[in-house]
């Protein structure tokens, strides 16, 4: 890889906020497929499992980070790969909803 997109790769572009609505999944896993990572199958409960997240109350959960270009694009993409629409983006410097 050049010098260059090694740079890229590690230039922080954003601060945003994952959200999880678990008791809405369905247990799908195309969130899995994307960003294994960040997203872990819970086999017990039938539902999924934002890493390192807080429970800001019953049923929702969030994710802070500072994202780079490709890192925002994952997100963004197992965030729309979801059929039920549980996870959202949001980029916490504008509370602009990205997904
Ligand atoms: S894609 Fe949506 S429904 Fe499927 S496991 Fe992930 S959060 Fe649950």
């Amino acid at each position: 890889m050049k010098l260059l997109n090694i740079l890229l790769l590690l230039i922080v572009i954003m601060k945003v906020k994952v959200t999880l609505d678990r008791e809405n999944c369905i247990g799908s896993v195309a969130c899995v497929t994307i960003l294994p990572e960040f997203w872990k199958f819970n086999e017990t409960e039938g539902k999924i499992d934002l890493v390192n997240s807080k429970k800001i109350n019953e049923n929702e959960y969030i994710l802070e980070l500072d994202v780079n270009e490709e890192e925002l694009k994952k997100h963004l993409e197992a965030a729309r790969s979801c059929p039920v629409n549980v996870i959202h983006v949001v980029n916490l410097e504008t509370n602009e909803k990205l997904v």
